[in-house]
């Protein structure tokens, strides 16, 4: 099976996808909620935009904005059919598997922690020397 954390370090190297950010309002969003709803979310929102054969406005249905989970999506590269195929070399034209939609709810769950620790340590400063 695909590597989660090699899949994210790959995508580090990807110009496009690391410049996205949660904003404030998705993090607020993913503290309040806390990860297990927001993931639950996340699932909800692959099965009914992308687990069929052939989803609706596929290459479209993902928002970029107003759900920590939306925005996930496009940094991990699991938006759309396309780009399930050329990142995580899943087909397009059948529907996901259940092994498939863990690993994506996997990688959206990585994601989103390592964004909400990122941003912790840029609002208290911490530079990795505290003592
Ligand atoms: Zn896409």
């Amino acid at each position: 099976m695909r590597d989660v954390q090699d899949v994210l370090s790959r995508l580090r190297r990807s110009p496009f996808r690391s410049g996205i950010r949660l904003q404030k309002k998705e993090l607020e969003y993913l503290r309040n909620k806390g990860m297990e709803e927001v993931l639950q979310h996340a699932a909800d929102f692959i099965q009914k935009r992308l687990a069929s054969a052939n989803p609706a406005n596929d290459g479209k249905q993902t928002p970029w904005h107003n759900h920590p989970a939306f925005v996930a999506q496009h940094a991990t590269a699991t938006c759309c059919r396309g780009c399930l195929q050329k990142w995580h070399q899943i087909p397009k034209g059948r529907a996901l598997t259940e092994e498939e939609l863990q690993y994506i709810i996997e990688l959206i769950g990585t994601w989103l922690s390592q964004e909400r620790d990122a941003a912790e340590k840029r609002k208290t400063g911490y530079t990795g020397h505290t003592s």
